[in-house]
């Protein structure tokens, strides 16, 4: 099974993906653990360049194809053979965060970014995402120091999340929405209900 993790920043999303991985070992399930940008050594390489605020003024079509460079690697040489080998994989963060960040949140065409994305990954589905809502004037104290994403700003963010949402009720089969900020007990047991039902 392919479980993807998605949402915007500060949703806590790494303490729900942490919170799934206890759960499946629990279950005596060893689940392949592995995250975008930066799921491959290539991928850590590009995750450095495209959030270091040092690379100063990315153009908008570069960041959108380091991403999608991100994700043709992972895929080749993590995902794929993972489930190939039947293994479980969750992943934070996957397609649609390139489609919302890169596509709604920077303003390029969505279709466009859409099928570059799809494409890198060779139209690679996951079974399940994931994705935790919360809106950004609660969920993200931008802070002007930390990487130069995140200084996006709050309507850049607002634009990401408005697009998580379309893109869930366009694939309402795939999608669990999770309201985010709340307790993170009962998150991870709404979580763990609605995963158990693919691990056959
Ligand atoms: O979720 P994670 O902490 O790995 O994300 C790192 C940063 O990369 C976040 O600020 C996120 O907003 C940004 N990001 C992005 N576009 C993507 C994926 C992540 O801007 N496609």
């Amino acid at each position: 099974a392919f479980i993807v993790f998605e949402g915007g920043d500060r949703t806590g999303k790494s303490t729900q993906v942490g919170r799934l991985q206890a759960w499946l070992q629990g279950r005596g399930i060893e689940p392949v653990m592995t995250r975008e940008p930066g799921g491959t050594e290539l991928g850590q390489t590009l995750r450095r360049l495209v959030l270091d605020p040092a690379s100063g003024d990315v153009d908008h079509r570069a960041e959108a194809l380091m991403y999608a460079a991100d994700k043709a690697q992972h895929v080749h040489e993590v995902i794929r053979p993972a489930l190939a080998a039947g293994r479980v994989v969750v992943c934070d963060r996957y397609v649609d965060s390139m489609i919302a960040y890169q596509g709604a949140g920077r303003n390029l065409a969505l279709g466009e970014v859409s099928d570059i994305a799809w494409w890198a990954v060779g139209g690679l589905r996951p079974d399940l995402t994931i994705l935790l809502d919360a809106n950004p004037d609660d969920a993200v104290s931008i802070k002007q120091d930390k990487d130069r994403l995140e200084s996006a700003g709050l309507d850049f963010h607002r634009r990401v999340r408005q697009h998580f949402l379309d893109l869930a009720a366009e694939r309402p089969g795939e999608y669990f929405v999770m309201k985010a900020l709340q307790g993170r007990d009962s998150m991870a047991a709404s979580i763990a209900a609605r995963v158990e039902p693919l691990l056959g």
